[in-house]
């Protein structure tokens, strides 16, 4: 027997009418309980009617474009007499606490009792946080097949990468790379002239990119059926959360990926004058003199940036080195070039006040080359991120933090409690973007019962300074500090015929080699287009590869990547294109 009903538009909470902006179903189409059928979409959220009985598509009654209220008809559906339909159906707390309790001996009994209230939405799996970490997470687990809901406090998908990190900053990075490019020619023959700088449409070509890449992310997780919901959540048990908008959502297993930010300089004043990344990234406006706090790698890109546009960059670095922790072989052709090119970097040296004026703001410091006091028309604080994970009351739902914000994971990205994952920033270093991507696939696989672990040899690090600095795998300053037995060989670039065809000659590649089996366990590259470049020795780490199999890989000429090949010829003895004594001989 078969019976004609309509599938109706839900109600939609504070909205009367909402937009269609896709229609998933076609006449003829057979559905089954909860299969979408039209995607709408209002200023905060896009959200996927399910069809609420199961059955043949007779006629669609909506198009794209349609605004439709609470009531209205969206299509008729010819529903067969069925058996009872399975629908999915949420583990109750307990059932959640008996899972948790066999899989772990972790700790809950922290974790708040479930509310007797109704759930706005229900979900197989919630992500808390649209950066790379948790956008990567959702589309990977709604491709594993999960019915998956997307939390993100912001408008626009991304996070800070995407946003405010590292897309915007590497287009403005591109930009000051063509200004010094074509300074770097007045010397070979070729001048251009002083570049006229327009802030404001260089900030606007910036942000199109953005618009463009967060855009493109909305309409992925479409057309994978994420549920995306924009409101800042929160853990009220460990199946739980409550958000801001004041929906609940009721969950199976949750990946938080709710990232970082910058760390706050303490006692700094509340001034415009003085401000973190995402201020830096406005260009606005562009001051005479700027100090950057932080002699970091997003310090010194946007030190970098600043200082092609124009303005006189000063970098005060608490320790003696610039980009602590890095191989300071590596940081040495940085930090030759911008010695000279900036007007001053204090290393050892501690801000000690900042004071907004009227003519700037004021910087005390005092450091091992002696104290001083200097007004700066803007500062840059970029002293770090701190971890956002004692934001989110994960307490409520028994989750770990530590007191920096960081959620430990194990290798499956799982935290105490079995069924909440933690992926990116949050749970520590490096904050890197392609780590946190890394990290959200394992946590989304493992989530949907896939066999998956974070096992990585080697995560690449770069800051896009002129020249790049690259590095992945082991550093020459763990090994050192560590005590592991390595051998090295090196390439300087010198003697590249492709770098010096670029106007550069200070670029060094160098391999790092277990001292026993002679496979390559890390590498380092300092010079133009060096973060491109380090991919291939992350593969050969990877890939267990020793030096013949790199220097035995045609590499092609003339190519900043033969350095490396180079390098692994070096290390053989079999090197040609320099005279180094042989330590190997082949
Ligand atoms: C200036 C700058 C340049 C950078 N450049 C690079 C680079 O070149 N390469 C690189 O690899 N990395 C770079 N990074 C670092 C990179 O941006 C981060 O490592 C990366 O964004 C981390 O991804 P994530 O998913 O962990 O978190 P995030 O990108 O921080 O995303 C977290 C998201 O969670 C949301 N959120 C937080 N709390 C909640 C809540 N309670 N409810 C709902 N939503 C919430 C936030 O709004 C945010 O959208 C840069 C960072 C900065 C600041």
């Amino acid at each position: 027997m078969t019976d004609t009903k309509d599938l109706l538009v839900p109600d939609l909470g504070d909205f009367s009418e909402v937009e269609i902006i896709e229609i998933l179903v076609s006449p003829g189409d057979e559905l089954q309980v909860e299969d979408s059928v039209i995607v709408l979409e209002t200023d905060k959220a896009s959200m996927d009617v399910p069809a609420t009985d199961a059955g043949k598509v007779t006629a669609i009654h909506v198009s794209v474009g349609d605004k439709v209220s609470a009531g209205a008809s969206i299509l008729a559906i010819e529903v067969a007499e069925q058996p009872d339909i399975e629908k999915t159906k949420l583990m109750s707390p307990a059932e959640l606490m008996a899972v948790a309790a066999s899989s772990s001996e972790a700790p809950y009994s922290a974790a708040k009792p479930e509310s007797t209230a109704k759930a706005t939405v229900s979900t197989e799996l919630v992500v808390i946080g649209s950066g790379p970490g948790g956008y990567t997470a959702a589309f990977r687990a709604a491709d594993l097949g999960m019915d998956v809901t997307l939390v993100e406090r912001y408008p626009a998908l991304g996070g800070v990468c995407l946003n405010v990190g590292c897309i915007p900053s590497k287009a403005l990075l591109h930009a000051a790379k063509v200004i010094d490019d074509a300074a770097a020619m007045a010397g070979h023959g070729i001048q251009f002239g002083v570049p006229r700088i327009d802030a404001v449409a260089l900030g606007d070509w910036k942000s199109k990119i953005v618009e463009r890449l967060t855009g493109g992310l909305m309409q992925l997780a479409r057309q994978r059926k994420v549920n995306v919901i924009q409101a800042t959540a929160k853990f009220e048990s460990a199946s739980r959360l409550v958000l801001d908008n004041g929906e609940t959502i009721e969950f199976k297993q949750c990946i938080i990926a709710a990232g970082s930010q910058s760390a706050q300089l303490p006692g700094s004043p509340d001034d415009p004058r003085i401000m973190d990344s995402t201020g830096a990234l406005e260009l606005d406006p562009l001051p005479k003199r700027l100090l950057v706090v932080g002699g970091g790698i997003i310090g010194l890109e946007l030190a970098g940036v600043y200082s092609s546009l124009g303005t006189d960059v000063t970098v005060i670095e608490l320790t003696d080195t610039l980009m602590p922790g890095t191989d300071p072989d590596l940081v040495r052709p940085l930090q030759k070039i911008i010695n000279k090119r900036y007007e001053k970097i204090l290393l050892g040296t501690k801000v000690s006040g900042l004071r907004a004026t009227v003519p700037g703001i004021e910087v005390h410091y005092d450091g091992e080359k002696g104290s001083g006091t200097e007004i700066f028309d803007r500062v840059l604080i970029a002293i770090g991120r701190s971890a956002n994970g004692s934001r989110l009351d994960a307490d409520l739902a028994g989750v770990e933090v530590d007191e920096r914000g960081i959620i430990p994971v194990d290798k499956q990205m799982r935290t105490n409690v079995p069924h909440i994952f933690a992926i990116g920033d949050l749970v520590g270093d490096p904050m890197l973007a392609h780590k946190a991507s890394h990290e959200a696939k394992v946590a989304a696989e493992v989530a949907a019962g896939e066999k998956s672990s974070f096992d990585a040899r080697g995560i690449p690090s770069i800051a896009y300074t002129d020249p790049e600095i690259a590095w992945v795998g082991l550093t020459e300053t763990d090994a050192k500090r560590d005590g592991i037995a390595y051998e090295k060989a090196q390439f300087p670039w010198a003697a590249s015929g492709r770098s010096l065809s670029l106007g550069r000659d200070e670029g060094m590649t160098k391999l790092l080699f277990d001292h026993e089996s002679g496979r390559v366990v890390g590498g380092g590259i300092v010079g133009p287009n060096a973060g491109d470049l380090i991919a291939e020795i992350g593969l050969a780490i990877e890939m267990g590869a020793d030096a013949s199999d790199i220097s035995l890989t045609i590499h092609p000429h003339p190519t900043l990547s033969e350095t490396i090949a180079f390098s692994a010829e070096a290390y053989e003895g079999t090197l040609t294109d320099l005279y180094i004594p042989r330590k190997r001989k082949k």
